[in-house]
Order: structure tokens, then C-alpha cells, then sequence
């Protein structure tokens, strides 16, 4: 029998109210079953609700130093676990394990952000004499937050949203993916570990459908920080309206790589594959449409074909694999129909596909050129390891087409040109720009978030990361 994943309520392992579970499959091995998870039901959730509520009226009064010393345990705690912790995101999610240490360096990154972020948090605030009065803006932490994370970055996405919730204030309801159970399990074992207070972090695993929905529904929850599909979100923020609770969200995307004439090829070449193909095409910043001028078009074209042969597309545990598989059974019929529909609309498929390696949910790096605007290739998100090549005229051109779409999340440009970079970084509508860079690269310091379709709310990381979880009071205060 496989092990069981149970809930964390009130500092407490259990299992769900009615007792079911459904199987954690490794992608990589179709029908396996890794463990079982909990089938969690609206009782769960009423009770994880109950615990936060109930923790917040200690945890949000709790000095800010007490909080960031549990934060910076656990942030000792996941460096000591990461490399089991990366076996655990390779084995449930299906990147390979150099991608799943990466992903492991960049939570602590940016945990480490939001741990000295808070030491300056609210310097802005200090009190100041205005005539008799003396006034100051002071922060209050806002109450219970639910985070509902995916599958696709499953422990930095929770650490990016719960570490700022926490470290505010706040106590949280956390939703893992239910593609990626385990990671989420693993890092509240990791949060428990560090001490944090009964009740202070609660997870709960299940459908988002019944137990998502029901989390956004509660008026106890005063914010829901999601990262996840724009149906999805569409759907969060029209629920969230209800009771005006406040909302973070990150969402879809359609990220164009433009290359010009003179950029350097190889480096652009490299930036397409590593955005492109990195984690299977399932990021959310991944590159998915290139544009290029018709100088370098052929050239690029046969350097980034070359590439992709080259590719190692296989077991995520292998040092060697380049590719792992997509996440699971539903990512893979999507993506399979995507390139099917790509292919009768006309575009041209030059490689990849669906793999004859049925074992587990594999498919190729997959580059299609001959796109136009109309395809759906073009305009819609297929978030998986399929590129959409398009031919332009010029920069004009680029950027018309790049931003001729919903999504507006991240970009790049390559060329050695600084005025050309200069207007691309002015026109792009997107909440990214990145010139001579892949659009995946970021750094903790700058706001995460899309324009568009591709997000709502004010951005994780950066000044926001913090300050979306927080209410602000003004104060005036005389003698008389
Ligand atoms: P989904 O939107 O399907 O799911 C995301 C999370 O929401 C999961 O935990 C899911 O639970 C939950 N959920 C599903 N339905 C509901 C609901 N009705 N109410 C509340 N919660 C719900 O997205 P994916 O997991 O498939 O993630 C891929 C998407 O995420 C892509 O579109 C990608 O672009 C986007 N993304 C955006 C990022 C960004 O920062 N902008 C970063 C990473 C991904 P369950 O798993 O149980 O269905």
C-alpha cells in the first residue's frame, strides 16, 4: 500500500472528514501511483478556516522579530531538505532534477528577500509633526489568507505567496495543486519543523472545484493569493467580489521572443530553448511565440532546430535529462490536441511532437514555423514544450503581433540595438521585458505579475509581495 498524505489542521495530521484520497501519479510512469493524498471535502476547509481564524488573534499581535525568526528557521530547514525536497518535486511534477533544484535555490532566493524586505517594511511610516498633530501610516495584517497554488512551480509559488502572508501577519489556508500533493505536505512538514504555531499554517489538499471554491467563499478569508489558469482566476475574482476580499492574482500567459537582425544568434537560440523547453514548456513566463525578421530567419531557425534534436527528453531523476514529461494525464491531452490543431490550421510542424515513449506523458521539443495571427497557435496558451514561429517584417511588426494577444505576462527582445531595445521596452505590453535575456530570468527585487489577462492585483515579489497582505491605517494623533 502506498503512504498516505494527510492534511495539516490546527497543527494536527489528519485525514479528510470522509475519509478519501485519490492517487499521487509520477508522470513519468503511466498509471503509478507515488502515494495518496486527501480528498478533503468543505468540513476540511471549514475546519482549516476555524484553526487560522482562531490563530490569527495571537499571530497577528506577535512581534514582527518572533515571525521572522520562525521564517528564517524554515528557510534553514528547506536548504538542509532541498535536495530531497527537489527528488519529491521531479518525481510528482515531472521536471528534471537539476530543474527542480533550481526551483529549490529560487525559493530560498526569494524568501530571503521577503525576510529582510519585512526588517524595512514600513520604514515609510515613521511618525512626523504635522503642526500639533503627529501622524503616521501603520500596517495591520489582514487575517486569514488562502493560497491556492499549481502544479507547475509547486513549493516556490507557496513560498513567494505564504512566506509575506506570514511574515505580515497573517495566518494562512493553503490549497496545493492536486498534481502536486506531495510537495505541498512536504514543505508544511518543513514549516512545522521550524515551529511555526498550531493553527498559524494550515494545508489542505483536494479538487479546486469544491474545496477552492469554497475557501474563497468564506468571509473569514480576507485575501486569496493565486497562481493558476485565467479561467480559473476569472472565476476566483468574480467569487472573491462578493465580499470585496482582496485578490492576487498570476495568471496565463503568451510570452513572444523577438529576434532583430543583429542580435547574436546563438545567445538567442539558447534563451528560445531554456524558455522554451525549460520544466516542458510549463512556466508560466516560458517562451511560446518567437517573432522574426526575415535577415536572420533561416539561420536561427536551423541553429534552434539543431538544438532541439540535441535534446535528452526522459527520466526527470537522470542528470543527464534535458526534458522531462509534462506534468500528467489532462496536461498531455491538451498539449497532444494543440498540436494537432496547429497542424490542420495550417502550420508548419519542423519538429517534435507527441513521443513514441509511452511509458510516461512525454512529448517533444515541438517548433512549428509558418504561424499567423489567426492560428490558435498563435493566440492561445498551450503551456506545454510547443513553439509558434512567426515571420515579421520588422520591429513595427514585432510589436504589433506581440502585442495583438490577452496575455500580457512576460517578453524579450534580442539585438544589439539600443534605441530598438529602448522602444521594445516601451511599447511591450507585458509585466515583463527582457532584452538579450530569456523571459523566464527574475529577480526577487522586481514585481512578478502580468498585464492583461495574464494578472490582477498588485504583483507577488517586489514592493508589492508584502503590502498586498496588509490593511494600512492612518493615524492623527494630538494632546489635546
Ligand atoms: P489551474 O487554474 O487549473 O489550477 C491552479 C490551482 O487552482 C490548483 O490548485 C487548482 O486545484 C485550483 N483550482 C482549480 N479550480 C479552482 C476553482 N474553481 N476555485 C479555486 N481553485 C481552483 O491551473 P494549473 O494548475 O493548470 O496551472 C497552469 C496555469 O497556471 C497556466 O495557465 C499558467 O500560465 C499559470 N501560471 C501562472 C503563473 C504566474 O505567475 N502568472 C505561474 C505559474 C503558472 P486542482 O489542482 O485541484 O484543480
Amino acid at each position: 500500500m502506498s503512504a498516505l498524505l494527510r492534511n495539516y489542521i490546527n497543527g494536527v495530521w489528519r485525514e479528510s472528514e470522509s475519509g478519501a484520497t485519490f492517487a499521487n501519479e509520477n508522470p513519468a510512469h503511466r498509471r503509478s501511483e507515488l502515494n495518496r493524498a486527501q480528498a478533503s471535502n468543505a468540513a476540511d476547509i471549514e475546519a482549516a478556516i476555524s484553526a487560522a481564524s482562531g490563530a490569527f488573534r495571537v499571530w497577528g499581535r506577535t512581534p514582527v522579530a518572533e515571525r521572522q525568526a520562525i521564517v528564517a528557521r524554515f528557510l534553514d530547514v528547506l536548504a538542509g531538505a532541498g535536495e530531497e525536497l527537489a527528488r519529491v518535486v521531479s518525481l510528482e511534477n515531472g521536471k528534471t532534477i537539476r530543474e527542480s533544484r533550481g526551483e529549490v535555490a529560487s525559493a530560498l532566493l526569494e524568501g530571503r528577500h521577503h525576510l529582510q524586505q519585512m526588517s524595512v517594511f514600513g520604514g515609510q511610516a515613521a511618525p512626523r509633526a504635522e503642526g500639533e498633530v503627529t501622524v503616521w501610516e501603520q500596517f495591520h495584517p489582514l487575517g486569514v489568507v488562502g493560497v491556492i497554488s499549481p502544479w507547475n512551480y509547486p513549493m516556490n509559488v507557496m513560498c513567494r505567496k505564504a512566506l509575506p502572508a506570514l511574515l505580515t501577519g497573517n495566518t494562512v489556508v493553503f490549497k496545493p495543486a492536486s498534481y502536486t500533493p506531495w510537495s505541498g505536505v512536504f514543505m508544511t512538514e518543513l514549516l512545522e519543523k521550524a515551529g511555526i504555531p498550531k493553527g498559524v499554517f494550515n494545508c489542505v489538499t483536494g479538487q479546486g472545484s469544491t474545496i477552492g471554491n469554497r475557501l474563497i467563499q468564506d468571509a473569514r478569508v480576507r485575501a486569496i493569493s493565486f497562481t493558476g489558469s485565467t479561467e480559473v482566476g476569472r472565476k476566483i475574482q468574480t467569487l472573491a467580489a462578493a465580499d470585496f476580499t482582496r485578490t492576487q492574482l498570476e495568471l496565463g500567459g503568451k510570452s513572444a521572443l523577438i529576434v532583430l537582425a543583429d542580435a547574436d544568434l546563438d545567445a538567442a537560440v539558447e534563451a528560445t530553448v531554456k524558455a522554451g523547453f525549460g520544466c516542458a514548456g510549463q512556466w508560466c513566463t516560458s517562451t511560446s511565440r518567437v517573432l522574426l525578421v526575415p535577415e536572420i530567419a533561416e539561420a536561427y531557425l536551423d541553429r534552434l532546430l539543431a538544438r532541439c534534436e540535441s535534446m535528452a527528453v526522459g527520466e526527470p531523476l537522470n542528470e543527464k535529462t534535458d526534458m522531462g514529461p509534462v506534468a500528467g494525464a489532462s496536461q498531455w491531452e491538451g498539449i497532444s490536441a494543440a498540436i494537432a490543431k496547429a497542424g490542420s490550421e495550417g502550420a508548419r510542424l519542423r519538429c517534435g511532437g507527441v513521443s513514441g515513449n509511452a511509458e510516461g506523458y512525454y512529448i517533444l521539443p515541438t517548433l512549428f514555423d509558418g504561424v499567423t495571427r489567426e492560428m490558435s497557435l498563435f493566440r492561445e496558451e498551450v503551456f506545454g514544450p510547443v513553439l509558434a514561429v512567426s515571420t515579421v517584417r520588422d520591429l513595427d511588426e514585432a510589436l504589433q503581433w506581440s502585442n495583438d494577444c490577452i496575455y500580457g505576462l512576460s517578453s524579450a527582445i534580442f539585438t544589439r540595438d539600443l534605441a530598438a531595445a529602448l522602444r521594445y521596452v516601451r511599447e511591450i505590453e507585458a509585466g515583463m521585458a527582457h532584452v538579450n535575456i530569456h523571459s523566464g530570468f527574475k529577480t526577487p527585487a522586481l514585481p512578478f505579475g502580468g498585464w492583461k489577462e495574464s494578472g490582477s492585483g498588485p504583483p507577488e515579489n517586489g514592493r508589492s509581495g508584502l503590502e498586498f497582505f496588509v490593511e494600512r491605517k492612518a493615524v492623527y494623533l494630538s494632546s489635546v
